[in-house]
């Protein structure tokens, strides 16, 4: 079939909204017609060339929408099932799979392996996390959509697909928050709010957001943080203030600065954990005696999720009103004004700007 994509042609290049050829789905595939994707950071890393993409490529990887087509075999999902696009394949049978650590699938990509569904005339493009939802529709694995239910609207739901689970998760999953613990987030865009959030959730006693930026320790607030401080002096504070360190911080900026205050944050035995994508070279320097108090550092990709489970669980959050995602949703805006969406967020002062179909 046609269908309409926004093509990033070049490193740090515009991106223009084209048709291009869709094939249909194959064995275990289901085509997707979006209605909504966020404009994620990890987009613009990509045009930047931070990340792993062969241009031409289509980017956009926090996507929902409804199923529109089903290849051979998929018996999981039916034509009209409103979905939610995960990034991780979950094939299910790789190790990381067999042990429960979908997130971690070898089959994960950032960059799609060649061959698949979408071409521009004649040349095959890339999309961005092997979904590519900065189009009209994509074709995925159908373990890649998950189902979202009647209700909960496609500019909010699409969000879990990367920065809400991204960041809800890693307080959850990753640094297994516990009821009245002391936790530290340091940044406070889509994904900081959202570990925020994870944090309240999951009844921390002491919710401290840093980030340079007062529109967003406002929103911290309001996400749940029982303290907003500014990035200068930020972390001193938050050390004296539980007097030795919070039991668990979570970076969600990317810079190894952040990274290492991450890390002063946190009590001896706390745990540090980093979220933010760093850039290729960067590196961490980091004092081994602080290891002598058992203070660890963590990765965390995906939230540690197994989007299966996980994304239903954080529909029935925003449906009870536990989980706030509308704030998060800061403007919504045609594929067509994909390139005004990429330079609001770029300005820093938007939490999402979603595109709508
Ligand atoms: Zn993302
Ligand atoms: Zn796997």
């Amino acid at each position: 079939m046609k269908t309409k994509a926004a093509i990033v042609e070049k490193q740090g290049g515009d991106l223009r909204i084209e048709e291009v050829d869709l094939r249909d789905p194959g064995s275990g595939e289901v085509r997707v017609r979006v209605e909504a994707c966020g404009i994620c950071r990890s987009d613009l890393h990509a045009i930047d060339g931070g990340e792993s993409v062969r241009f031409p490529a289509v980017l956009g990887h926090e996507g929902a929408g409804v199923v529109d087509a089903l290849g051979p075999g998929v018996e999981t999902l039916a034509k009209g099932d409103r979905v939610i696009l995960s990034w991780t394949p979950a094939c299910g049978t790789c190790a990381p799979c067999a042990r429960g650590d979908v997130h971690l699938c070898v089959k994960l990509r950032m960059s799609a392996d060649p061959g698949g569904p979408m071409t521009w005339d004649g040349t095959e493009l890339d999309r961005f996390m092997a979904l590519g939802a900065f189009s009209e529709h994509v074709v995925v694995p159908a373990s890649m959509a998950i189902p979202m239910g009647p209700t909960i609207p496609a500019p909010q739901a699409c969000l879990i697909g990367c920065g809400v689970m991204t960041g809800f998760g890693a307080a959850t999953n990753t640094a297994e928050v516990r009821w009245g613990e002391t936790v530290a987030v340091i940044g406070c865009g889509g994904v900081g709010l959202s570990a925020i959030q994870g944090a309240r959730v999951a009844g921390a006693g002491k919710i401290f957001a840093i980030d340079p930026i007062e529109a967003r320790r406002k929103a911290a607030l309001q996400a749940g943080a029982t303290d907003a401080l500014d990035a200068d002096g930020g972390v001193a504070h938050v050390v004296e203030a539980t007097g030795g360190g919070v039991d668990a911080a979570i970076e969600c900026v990317g810079r190894s600065e952040t990274m290492l205050d991450a890390f002063r944050a946190i009590r001896p035995g706390g745990r540090a954990i980093v979220v933010g994508l760093a850039m290729m070279a960067d590196t961490l320097s980091i004092a081994p005696i602080m290891f002598l108090t058992e203070r660890s550092i963590k990765g965390s990709t995906y939230g540690s999720a197994n989007p299966a489970l996980d994304f239903p669980k954080l529909i029935t959050l925003y449906e009870q009103g536990q989980l706030d995602l509308d704030s998060l949703v800061s403007k919504t805006r045609p594929l067509a004004e994909v390139n005004e969406g990429i330079a609001e967020m770029r300005e820093g002062q938007m939490t999402r700007v979603v595109l709508t179909f």
